[in-house]
């Protein structure tokens, strides 16, 4: 499988090599030149497999030949076997036909897991095979900070730099940062907002002296193999569910895209997916994108839903390559307009295409309060702000026959409760159950550095840590 940028600049690359760059060198994100397609009789095949089989058949075509089958069906194992639900992936009914689809079991207690898991094995077998090291460069709005920290301590050819806005995460998200002790681990506390984060690290991937020096690679979602992590549970709900045979629709708490996006790459490759839903709190870009057909930026608020507190979407470029058809030029003006504006036009073919696969909502904190109150009352049942703005985007769906009474609709749980105790307690009345690794973290020390929000400042932190730059060799 070869991989291009989406703004057509950047050479063709193979997955090992996209995997450890993260964003091409033309500023766009790798895409897979074609969508790698399963049979009906394949996707039939899949249903109720054990999960990490199901995910060597579903990831194996986008590895190619950098990684052996064996090699790639270790690392799969081993990736899982951190998560504490035996089916990894496990669903929960809710109605005759909505369906909750637990993505938490894992080490950090949220759907990041899947993902972050697999690419640190990829990673650390990518580099050991060519003897070199690298500095990985991450933003978080919370929860991918966690997991890519749980998943990269301790590994000796990478050090792992998260920057995570000050003030900005919950104490669990915080802590499960700032308390692995591994000297590799760095936390940057931003003085800014998420977006701040994200912008400055696309900077740093952006300044190809830096990048080099560095040998910086990326885990946030423009990393492909972030996507890849996430398509296996798209087949595993369906096809528990009646796929290939039956359409299933999937409603997605959303920020960076990444998440849903990984369902749009399934249903590339020949699951019957309905809608796809893109359930947003009052950070709405997408939402307002997909009904005026204008991207157009608002600056990002503050709400129970952190991981979602988004304005520019990072996969939303891969998403546009696709409903574009791979028009190169057309994007990357697009993406220069906002850029400099604040504002991309879609134009009617592009957003005819984006309405058609897919459907959009927001939820304010105080409707996303009830739904979590709601679902409590009728089954005791406690979901995290983020799955309840999924929830509540699922239920309007419903209400508005945007999806069929009779199509299965699979609302993806992002995220465990007790990451978000606040919110839960004030929707609820009372704090969530906090599992043993929560609790254990409150006792240990944290380390971070706040810095402002500035390149050099930021760059010459890295520069002075990493050691790609200060081990002798
Ligand atoms: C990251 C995250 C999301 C948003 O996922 P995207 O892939 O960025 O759209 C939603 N919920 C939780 C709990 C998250 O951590």
């Amino acid at each position: 499988m070869k991989y291009s940028s989406t703004r057509g600049g950047a050479p063709v690359v193979g997955f090992e090599e996209a995997l450890l760059a993260g964003l091409a060198t033309d500023g766009g994100l790798y895409v897979p030149q074609s969508w790698p397609g399963l049979s009906h009789d394949e996707i039939k095949a899949l249903a109720g497999l054990p999960y990490a089989e199901l995910a060597l058949k579903v990831i194996t075509p986008f590895v190619g030949a950098d990684f052996s089958r064996s090699e790639l069906q270790a690392m799969l194992a081993d990736a899982y076997d951190g998560f504490t639900h035996k089916a990894i992936a496990p669903m929960v009914q809710l109605d005759s036909n909505d369906f909750l689809l637990e993505l938490f079991h894992g080490p950090t207690l949220a759907f990041k897991d899947f993902a972050m898991q697999l690419l640190a094995r990829l990673m650390d077998k990518a580099l050991a095979n060519k003897g070199r090291r690298a500095t990985i460069v991450g933003a978080t709005s919370g929860d991918t900070g966690g997991a890519a920290i749980e998943a990269f301590r301790g590994r000796d050819n990478i050090d792992v730099f998260i920057l995570h806005p000050h003030n900005k995460v919950t104490e669990v998200q915080r802590r499960q940062m700032t308390t692995p002790s591994e000297g590799n681990v760095h936390n940057i506390a931003l003085e800014g907002n998420f977006d701040d984060c994200q912008h400055l690290l696309k900077a740093l991937f952006n300044n190809h002296d830096l990048r080099d020096e560095l040998q910086l690679a990326g885990v946030n979602s423009i990393n492909w193999a972030r996507i890849v992590g996430q398509i296996p549970y798209y087949f595993a709900a369906a096809t528990a569910l009646g796929a290939p045979h039956r359409e299933v629709a999937f409603c997605v708490p959303s920020g960076n895209l990444g998440d849903i996006f990984a369902g749009f790459v399934a249903h590339k490759m020949g699951l019957p997916v309905g809608k796809l839903v893109i359930a947003t709190n009052v950070n709405d870009i997408l939402a307002r994108t997909l009904e005026t057909g204008r991207y157009e930026t608002k600056g990002a608020v503050a709400t129970d839903s952190p991981s979602m507190d988004i304005q520019v979407s990072s996969n939303f470029e891969r998403l546009l390559f696709e409903l574009s058809d791979h028009d190169s030029q057309w994007l990357k003006s697009f993406m220069d307009d906002f850029a400099q504006n604040g504002v991309g036009i879609l134009g009617d073919q592009v957003h005819d295409k984006f309405k058609k696969r897919f459907a959009a909502h927001r939820l304010d904190d105080a409707g996303t309060g009830q739904t979590i109150a709601r679902l409590q009352a009728q089954s005791g049942y406690i979901a995290d702000p983020h799955t309840a703005v999924g929830l509540g985007v699922a239920a309007m769906m419903r209400a508005q026959g945007e999806i069929a009474a009779s199509m299965p609709l699979v609302t993806l749980s992002t995220a465990h409760p007790a990451k978000f105790p606040d919110a839960v307690e004030r929707a609820t009345g009372e704090k969530p159950f906090q599992p043993e690794t929560i609790v254990a973290q409150k006792e240990l020390p944290e380390r971070f550095t706040v810095l402002e929000n500035d390149f050099d400042v930021v760059a010459e932190h890295i520069k002075k840590r990493a050691r790609v730059l200060t081990a002798c060799s």
